[in-house]
């Protein structure tokens, strides 16, 4: 689906992720595959990996952590609980809930949880809310009725318990990703920086290159969105837990102010979840839903996501091919970004150019624009301005083909490194000709480098096709 600028990120899990499936996502428009280990043991992990590489190298691959988190503990029976009545909670890992206690996976409930709090459990289906406390206990009242059962999730939205950034199962994977190489951690729960920087310690203990995306799902994460985009490679705007801890009327909002904030630094931005959500039990979308995909791209994200729709749901590849066909379509009046500072960027010489090529591409209805990479940070500064002609990279390392697999409007290819610039655009230009993909009189804008590749961009050049390749 070369015409197609929205990235699309799919959620594979062990379930249905066989050779076939994911090549028919694939020729469909799937870009990235998400692997979510909260609920998959690390051989599922491996099996899918291993199928998303038989269908190809283009695909990047994102492991998805549990991130730090509270859930209920196990129990017999579940807690069943009616309107006001009185439940008592604890902290205590590993400990079965009993009676009308339920126990958590976090030791210092107690301490952290001030009096006032609304606890909910299970996607929010229960609220407590926490009326007293003392050294053992938090008395709650139930708001709803319901029942309690183990393993749920808790959530407590505007209070930032301590805990650990990275849980023992989340290390395990965070290695797994390392060492087979994928090409992007999404991280749970990320809170501020020093979330981040966890795991990237453990990505530089190992010189790993592995990216991380901050899933951005709590008040926590919002307010420290800046610190945040100091560290990591891109944001995940994870709008299941955001709108359990955050009112869900502030969700667009805070959807479009994320995606703002992303732009302005060069960083991917992935917007996800029940995009599609009808689509696990029916063949056709709502209404509401198309909407949904159509406003984030209006709002300039650079990929949409889908989580149950392709993980277990009865219409994968229609979900898939749905996203792809309203995409397309939307972007066809959608508008180019014409405002990003400059400065931001470290080297301004290259966002000078940038944003001329991007002009320059819109003012002379230029074909595309060609720009070959080393680290991507040029392609990234392209993909900023959500631009309606493709922005064909040519990748000097592999590996960078496949991060660039989120970023808005850019198809990656890798190319061979060539001795001089007057090669590359020569080279680059017979490349796309010859697989079809341009035509001899159309213009193209190639922004390239002269001063080695660390340099960044130093030149635009704007010709036709047939006069780039007989320089
Ligand atoms: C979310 O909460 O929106 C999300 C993407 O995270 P997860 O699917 O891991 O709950």
């Amino acid at each position: 689906m070369y015409n197609k600028k929205t990235k699309i990120v799919a959620t594979i899990s062990d379930l249905n992720c066989d050779v076939d499936f994911i090549r028919k996502l694939f020729k469909s428009g799937l870009d990235v595959v998400r692997m979510n280990t909260a609920h998959q043991k690390p051989e599922d992990t491996m099996r899918i990996i291993r199928n998303v590489r038989e269908v190809s190298d283009r695909i990047a691959l994102m492991i998805d952590t549990k991130g730090p988190e509270i859930r209920t503990n196990a129990t017999e029976n579940g807690l069943e609980v009616r309107t006001g009545d009185q439940v008592l909670m604890k902290g205590a890992p590993g400990v079965k809930s009993y009676e009308n206690v339920v126990c958590l996976s976090y030791g210092n409930v107690v301490e952290e949880i001030p009096v006032g709090s609304r606890i909910l459990i299970d996607d929010g289906d229960i609220e407590l809310v926490v009326q007293s406390k003392n050294d053992e206990f938090l008395v709650c009242e139930a708001g709803n009725p319901g029942i309690i059962l183990g393993r749920k999730s808790v959530n407590i939205p505007g209070t930032e318990v301590k805990l650990p950034p990275l849980t023992e199962k989340d290390k395990r994977y965070v290695q797994l990703a390392i060492d087979e190489d994928v090409d992007f951690i999404a991280h749970s729960f990320v809170r501020n920086k020093e979330d981040v920087l966890e795991i990237q310690k453990m990505l530089d203990m190992q010189n790993s290159r592995v990216k991380i995306i901050a899933k951005i799902e709590n008040q926590s994460g919002v307010d420290h969105i800046d610190e945040i985009l100091d560290h990591a490679y891109g944001v995940m705007v994870a709008r299941g837990d955001l709108a359990i801890e955050i009112p869900y009327s502030q969700i667009p909002g805070i959807q479009k102010m994320l995606i703002n904030k992303c732009i302005q630094r060069r960083k991917p931005v992935i917007i996800a979840t029940q995009m599609l959500h009808s689509m696990i039990h029916s063949p056709r979308p709502t209404r509401a839903e198309v909407s949904d995909i159509a406003n984030a791209i209006y709002s300039q994200t650079d990929a949409i996501m889908l989580s149950g729709e392709t993980a277990y749901g009865k219409y994968p590849v229609e979900s898939l091919r749905t996203m792809a066909t309203v995409a397309i379509e939307v972007e066809k009046t959608k508008e180019v970004i014409n405002d990003i500072p400059i400065e931001i960027m470290n080297n301004e010489i290259a966002a000078f150019l940038i944003k001329a090529s991007v002009e320059a591409a819109v003012d002379l209805s230029a074909r595309a624009i060609l720009a070959d990479s080393m680290t991507g940070r040029t392609i990234l500064g392209l993909a900023a301005y959500r631009g309606d002609k493709t922005v064909w990279a040519k990748c000097y390392d592999r590996r960078v083909v496949r991060e660039l697999a989120l970023s808005y409007g850019v198809t990656a290819n890798y190319m061979e490194p060539t001795k001089t610039s007057d090669e590359f655009v020569k080279g680059a230009a017979y490349s796309l000709l010859k697989d079809g993909l341009i035509e001899k009189q159309d213009v193209l804008v190639v922004i390239a480098g002269n001063f080695g590749h660390s340099a960044g961009a130093s030149f635009v050049e704007i010709g036709t096709v047939e006069n780039l390749i007989s320089k």
